[in-house]
C-alpha cells in the first residue's frame, strides 16, 4: 500500500489518502484538516497559570511492519529530519520481514524510604513478617486497579547507606502508565510502616528507573538493502557495527547515539499523549546502570552477513490516564495506529527508535549527517526568513545549491526572489 510519493503530496491530499485507504475515518482527517485548538475549558483545566496553546505539527511514518503487523505511527516533533528518516528505515526494514519486539513484563517500581529508625535491622525484619498486612494496605489503597487485575505485586525491603529503609514495591498497573497509582499506593505503605515503627517518611514515590518495563525490539537486514550510491551495504554494515562499539566505549558519542534514538520514541511518545519525561529517564538511566553509559542499540554481524540490530528500553507507556483520554489530537493519534494494547503500543515505540538509530548511523557512516539534514533545513530556514508559501518552493530550490546555508545567504535569496 505503500505510495512513495506520499511527502509531495499536500496535506489534504494525504489526508484523503489515508482515508482513502481506511487508515482514518473522514472524521478524523476533518478534525485535523480543521486544526482545531483546545477548548479553554480543557486547556485551561490541564494545567495552572495557563496563558494560551502551543503547536506542534502532527505526521505519520507509513507502513511500519512490527510483529508482522503494518502500522500508520503518529509523531510529533519540531525538528525537520525525524520523520523522514523513520520512513527511510521503514521502507528498509519492510524489504527484511518488518521489526520483531516484545515486552517480557510491565510493571511499575515505586520507592518507600524513612529515616530515623532506631533499629534498621528490626525495621527490615519488620518489613519482612508484615508483607501480607502490607499487601492489604496496598489493596485498600487503590481497590480499582486490583479490580483490573493489578496492584501491588512485591515488596523488596533493603537498607542504604546505613541511614535508609527503603521498601522497592513492584506494582502492575495494567494499561495506565501508572505513576498516581503507584504514587498512591507507596503514600499508604509508607504512612502504615511509620505507624507501625516510627522514623520518619522521608519520600514515597515512583521511580522512574522503569526497569520492570523494558522493551525489546529487533530486525535482521540484507546487507545489500543498506547500500548507498557510493558504498555498498556490505560496507555500510560493518561500518554501522563499528560506530556502535564506538559509543559502546565513548560516552560522548553515546550520548548523541541515544538521542537519534529518542528523536523517534518521544514523537510517538508525544503524539500519543504519554509522558515523555518519563520515558527520557528511564532511558537514559537504564543506558547507565552499568556505571558506564551505554548505547540503547547494539549492531552486530551474524555469521551469514546479515546486519542484526536490537533495541532495549523501558517504556513505561499508557492506553489510558493522563491526557490521553483528554486531548482530542491524541485520541486520534490513536485510532490512526490502531493498537489494542499498552505492550503492543511499547513496541511500535521501540521498533521506531531502532530505525531512527538504523537509519541515523546509515547516513553518518556513508553520505554524513548533513546531507539529508539541510535539504529539510533549507525549508525551516525559508520559513524563518520570512518567505510566504508561494516563496518556499523556489527559495529551497536555491539553498540546497548554495555554499554556505545561513541565515544571510536566505535573506539574500528572498531578497533576489522579490525583485
Ligand atoms: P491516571 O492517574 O490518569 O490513572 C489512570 C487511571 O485510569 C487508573 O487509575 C484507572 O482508574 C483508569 N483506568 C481505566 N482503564 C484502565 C486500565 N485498563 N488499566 C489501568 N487503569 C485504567 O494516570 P496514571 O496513574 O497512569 O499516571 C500517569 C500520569 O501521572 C501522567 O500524566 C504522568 O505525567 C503523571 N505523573 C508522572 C510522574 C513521574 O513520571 N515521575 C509523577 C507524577 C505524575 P479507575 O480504575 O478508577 O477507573
Amino acid at each position: 500500500m505503500t505510495d512513495p510519493k506520499f511527502y509531495q503530496l499536500t496535506r489534504t491530499e494525504r489526508l484523503a489518502w489515508l482515508v482513502a485507504h481506511e487508515q482514518l475515518s473522514a472524521e478524523d482527517a476533518a478534525f485535523l484538516a480543521q486544526q482545531q485548538p483546545l477548548s479553554d475549558e480543557i486547556a485551561g483545566s490541564m494545567i495552572e497559570n495557563q496563558i494560551g496553546q502551543y503547536q506542534l505539527p502532527i505526521g505519520v511514518v507509513q507502513d511500519v511492519v512490527v510483529n508482522g503487523q503494518t502500522y500508520q505511527v503518529p509523531m510529533v516533533v519540531e525538528e525537520p529530519s525525524v520523520i523522514a528518516a523513520a520512513n527511510n528505515a521503514a521502507k528498509m526494514v519492510r524489504l527484511n520481514g518488518g521489526f520483531q519486539t516484545h515486552q517480557q513484563q510491565r510493571t511499575m517500581l515505586g520507592e518507600v524510604v524513612l529515616t530515623d529508625l532506631p533499629d534498621l535491622k528490626v525495621a527490615q525484619n519488620w518489613v519482612l513478617a508484615n508483607q501480607d498486612l502490607l499487601m492489604r494496605v496496598a489493596q485498600a489503597a487503590h481497590p480499582s486497579i486490583v479490580k483490573r487485575g493489578g496492584g501491588l505485586q512485591a515488596i523488596k525491603v533493603t537498607v542504604v547507606d546505613q541511614t535508609f529503609l527503603k521498601l522497592a514495591l513492584t506494582i502492575d498497573t495494567q494499561e495506565a502508565m501508572g505513576a498516581n497509582i503507584v504514587n498512591t499506593i507507596c503514600e499508604a505503605i509508607a504512612r502504615e510502616v511509620q505507624s507501625d515503627l516510627g522514623g520518619t517518611i522521608l519520600l514515597s514515590v515512583l521511580t522512574n528507573a522503569a526497569f520492570g518495563a523494558v522493551t525489546v525490539a529487533t530486525v535482521t537486514l540484507e546487507p545489500a538493502t543498506l547500500a548507498t550510491k557510493q558504498l555498498a551495504g556490505e560496507i555500510v554494515a560493518q561500518r554501522i557495527v563499528q560506530a556502535t562499539r564506538f559509543a559502546q566505549v565513548d560516552l560522548p558519542r553515546a550520548a548523541t547515539h541515544n538521542k537519534g534514538i529518542m528523536n523517534g520514541v518521544d514523537a510517538v511518545v508525544l503524539a500519543t499523549g504519554n509522558d515523555w519525561r518519563a520515558i527520557e529517564a528511564g532511558a537514559h538511566s537504564y543506558a547507565a546502570q552499568s556505571g558506564q553509559y551505554q548505547p540503547l542499540t547494539s549492531w552486530q554481524l551474524a555469521a551469514d552477513g546479515r546486519l542484526v540490530g536490537r533495541i532495549e528500553i523501558p517504556l513505561p507507556i499508557g492506553m489510558v490516564g493522563g491526557s490521553i483520554g483528554i486531548l482530542p489530537a491524541v485520541q486520534v493519534a490513536h485510532r490512526l495506529l490502531k493498537v489494542t494494547n499498552a505492550c503492543e503500543l511499547a513496541g511500535v515505540i521501540a521498533a521506531i527508535g531502532l530505525g531512527q538509530n538504523l537509519a541515523a548511523l546509515r547516513a553518518l557512516v556513508s553520505d554524513g549527517i548533513q546531507k539529508g539534514h539541510m535539504a529539510l533545513q533549507a525549508k525551516s530556514l525559508a520559513i524563518a526568513v520570512g518567505a510566504t508559501e508561494t516563496e518556499i518552493e523556489p527559495l529551497v530550490a536555491q539553498l540546497t545549491q548554495a555554499k554556505h546555508l545561513n541565515t544571510a545567504t536566505a535573506t539574500a535569496f528572498l531578497a533576489q526572489l522579490r525583485h
